[in-house]
């Protein structure tokens, strides 16, 4: 049976997957995109139905095309969905949608991998794992099945409708996190979120959004994250953009805990620390709103001056008398909803690409198996990696990477065109 081949292979056709096509077509390089899904698929169907991007337009979008309308809007995530398939279709993108990667290993004994598809084999000469940052939704086990409380990661939210009635209680204050908490809030639930540390932004300052103010601070560019403790990063483009302040939910009615760390007899048990935990957040939005301001100064920049965003609201008495002991049934709390993020799973990916921890071990995406490349990691180069624009100036990186290992490839010494008869040029 003959086998189809392919020079490179791109596994996945999210926004990854997709700037991977484009910079592989402007270098001509014969490539196939394979997705197991749909175009897209995560910001389809792995996301809460009231979801709209990080950032604006004019900013979380690829340089080769503008999304309509205003530029300054939040985009919903279905029209994000179509802006990928619509930019997928204007690069006229090889993409096979609704065909699984099941395994990936080393040809042996020649160059190239033998990919298992759900169907049928491929050999490629190169693999980009495009599969996404998010791959896998995390959450710990400590509130047991036999509990009898509805729970779900936030990947399987979708809106308030779909929990069963009475209190909810959201873990954790990243991006999901609050806007989840903040939904909920406003569909009239009664609502608990678990607060762990945390960097929160001014959505906008001095007239300008925040993903302005990371660029120009160069802060999309930052190679790793500023601390090995993992703090989430809490903004929301919902109502038009505003900034995250957990205080601000707590006047509009919500109780902030602090991280849930146990459970017995029904009730969880919390850790100390809510309080510092919103001081450190309040430390990251203040120290920005300073970098903002000497960048202002050192340029002389005309921009308008903003007294009121250093109003940091009092505390609530959630957190000068925090609550340590959550007895559920006694709050009427029936369902939790997981904002705990992510893990990877590269279970199909079978060749020396990974430490002995099992994560990816790359250099800006070159992976140590030759031949593999991994796109859309976060922090793959830097801060901007797993975002809508960042990706795009990675995946040049990496068609930049693989064409000129292509020319290698390709290389003929001149005795060797001797004695073939052809030279290195039209080898
Ligand atoms: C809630 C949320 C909100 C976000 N909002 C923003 C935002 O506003 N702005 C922004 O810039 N970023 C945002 N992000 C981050 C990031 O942009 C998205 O996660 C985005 O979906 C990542 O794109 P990707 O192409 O890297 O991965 P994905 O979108 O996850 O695409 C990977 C694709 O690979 C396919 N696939 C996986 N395994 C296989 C396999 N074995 N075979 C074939 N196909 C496979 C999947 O079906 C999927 O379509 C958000 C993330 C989350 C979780």
């Amino acid at each position: 049976m003959s086998v189809e081949k392919v020079e490179v292979l791109v596994v996945g056709a999210g926004q990854a997957g997709i700037a991977m096509s484009e910079h592989l077509s402007r270098q001509d390089i014969p490539h196939l995109v394979l997705e197991r899904a749909r175009i897209a698929e995560k910001w389809r169907s792995g996301r809460w139905d009231s979801l709209v991007a990080n950032g604006p337009a004019w900013h979380d979008r690829f340089p080769g095309r503008d999304f309509e309308g205003d530029q300054e809007e939040f985009v919903g995530k279905e029209a994000v969905a179509d802006y990928f398939e619509a930019y997928a279709e204007q690069i006229s993108a090889p993409i096979r949608c609704g065909v699984e990667v099941r395994e990936v290993r080393r040809l042996d004994g020649r160059p190239g991998f033998r990919v298992e598809t759900s169907e049928g084999v491929i050999e490629a000469q190169s693999v980009v794992a495009a599969t996404g940052p998010f791959q896998r939704p995390v959450f710990p086990k400590v509130v047991p099945d036999s509990a009898g409380i509805v729970q779900m990661h936030s990947a399987d939210y979708r809106n308030p409708a779909q929990l069963p009635e009475g209190a909810v209680l959201v873990v954790g204050a990243g991006a999901s996190g609050a806007q989840i908490a903040e939904e909920l809030l406003e569909a009239g639930r009664r609502v608990f979120i678990a607060i762990g540390p945390h960097d929160r932004p001014p959505r906008r300052y001095r007239g300008r959004d925040n993903v302005w103010w990371l660029g120009v601070l160069n802060k999309w560019d930052l190679e790793g994250p500023s601390s090995n403790k993992h703090v989430t990063f809490a903004v929301s483009g919902a109502h038009g953009g505003q900034t995250v302040d957990f205080r601000r939910l707590a006047a509009q009615g919500a109780t902030l805990v602090g991280k849930a760390k146990g459970f017995a007899d029904g009730v969880l048990a919390i850790e100390p620390g809510l309080a510092e935990n919103l001081a450190s957040g309040d430390e990251n939005y203040l120290s920005v709103l300073d970098e903002a301001d000497a960048w202002v100064a050192r340029n002389g920049a005309d921009l308008p001056e903003e007294p009121e965003a250093r109003i940091v609201l009092p505390d609530p008495e959630c957190v000068t008398n925090p609550v340590l002991e959550l007895d559920l049934a006694k709050e009427g709390i029936t369902s939790i909803v997981w904002a705990t993020g992510y893990g990877l799973d590269f279970g199909w990916l079978n060749v020396d690409a990974f430490d002995e921890t099992g994560k990816p071990q790359h250099q800006r995406g070159v992976s140590s198996e030759p031949g593999v490349y991994f796109l859309g990691l976060p922090w793959l180069s830097r801060r901007g990696s797993s975002f809508i624009w960042g990706v795009w100036h990675d995946a040049r990186f990496v068609a930049d990477h693989i064409a000129i290992q292509r020319s290698y490839r390709a290389y003929r010494a001149p005795s060797e065109a001797d004695a073939s008869g052809t030279s290195a040029e039209t080898a």
